[in-house]
């Protein structure tokens, strides 16, 4: 049985939250198009109904970083352009290309099994150059031979450029050095690859973070993935509310057991916490494999009866406790760990903090067992 029906655990996923943000960025990034990135079950949110209700809000784009992940969207119906960029060997590339995806191509390996996949048309190919992430993507210095086996394979009717792009390192660290060089190098890259007569219908460079604060490089489409979630992507940036974002995603789970304790009462494995005094504990029944991180033991906030609490000892694999201080919610009432913030539920940011991470990190790794409710 499949857990939507019970109480224990539920993520709502608000897609009017969802459909609001893309809406907001679009206008951020007015005159560029919007990719909406959905790589990772839509950042843990559900790939396919984010993708649809991105498209409505006007997502022209939408990308994944597997080629399995971009042919799940086509088989569940989604049309338009659909980007995937983390090429490995072995790959499903004939169907990426048979199913009209963008492919990105960091070097010769990629480029050459592309080439030799037998599609049955041209591939959609985007060269990704490194402009100083260091991560995947073309060096500067390699770049020539790169687009010059590229042009070549497009002049033989195997592929077409549609796209020249690059991902920045530092973007939510307004002011970083690397952000101006990046943007340099990324211009020198595309002007020369125009040059040699590769004619990209998009040029590409900003997450998140640089849609949000770096209009110069929005240049023909930004690549949001977290904003769209209405999650920040820096606390540095602002909260998702000084961004104008709406946080999409609510995770309660209901209160499972309440019972009395005496004082100097260790709680859960290790006993890394003891009751201060005579209380009440209140059970919640997800843990770390649901994707509520161990690291947050301790300090982990979660809503329980109009009040904030956190997670008292370590969160053990399905479930962590609370120290209700006397306090005796009736059984299967909401405990919401995180939430918009309009009844006073920590936020996703605030779990961040707790396990000493990212907002994108917690939001990924809640697990298939919690059953996502579209609202
Ligand atoms: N572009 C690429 C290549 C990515 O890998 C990602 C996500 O990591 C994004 C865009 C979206 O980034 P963000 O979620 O910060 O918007």
């Amino acid at each position: 049985m499949n857990e939507t029906a019970s109480l224990r655990a539920r993520a709502e996923i608000d897609l009017a939250a969802l459909r609001a943000n893309v809406r907001a960025l679009r206008e951020r990034a007015a005159g560029a198009q919007l990719m909406a990135v959905v790589k990772s079950d839509g950042y843990g949110h559900g790939a396919v109904p984010c993708a649809l209700a991105a498209r409505e809000a006007g997502a022209t784009w939408l990308g994944t970083a597997t080629p399995h992940e971009a042919l799940a969207l086509r088989a569940a119906g989604l049309d338009g352009r659909i980007m995937c960029w983390l090429w490995t060997p072995g790959g499903p590339w004939r169907e990426a290309i048979e199913a009209d995806i963008d492919v990105s191509v960091s070097g010769l390996w990629a480029l050459r099994e592309i080439v030799a996949a037998g599609a049955d048309r041209p591939a959609r190919v985007q060269l990704k150059a490194d402009t100083g992430l260091g991560r995947n993507g073309c060096q500067p210095a390699d770049w020539p031979e790169l687009v010059a086996e590229a042009r070549a394979a497009e002049r033989a009717g195997t592929i077409r450029i549609t796209g020249l792009w690059s991902h920045f390192a530092c973007a939510d660290e307004p002011g970083h050095p690397s952000i101006a060089a990046q943007l340099s190098v990324f211009r020198d890259m595309v002007a020369y690859a125009e040059k040699e007569g590769v004619e990209p219908e998009v040029r590409h460079l900003a997450n998140s973070p640089a849609t949000l604060t770096l209009p110069e490089a929005h240049f023909d489409l930004v690549r949001t993935g977290i904003a769209i979630y209405g999650i920040s992507p820096a606390p540095e940036l602002g909260t998702p509310a000084e961004l104008g974002l709406r946080p999409v995603m609510t995770l309660t789970a209901a209160v499972a057991l309440v019972k009395e304790v005496p004082a100097g009462h260790g709680v859960s494995y290790g006993h890394h916490y003891a009751t201060p005094a005579e209380t009440t504990l209140g059970l919640i029944p997800v843990g770390y494999a649901d994707g509520i991180p161990r690291h947050a033991s301790g300090r982990g906030p979660v809503l329980v009866g109009g009040k904030v609490r956190t997670a008292a000892g370590r969160v053990a694999m399905d479930q962590f406790v609370v120290d209700l201080g006397g306090d005796r919610p009736e059984p299967g009432a909401e405990a919401v760990l995180f939430g918009p913030g309009d009844r006073g539920e920590p936020s996703v940011e605030d779990w961040a903090v707790a396990a000493d991470t990212i907002g994108y990190e917690i939001v990924t790794r809640i697990g298939a067992r919690v059953p996502r409710v579209y609202v």
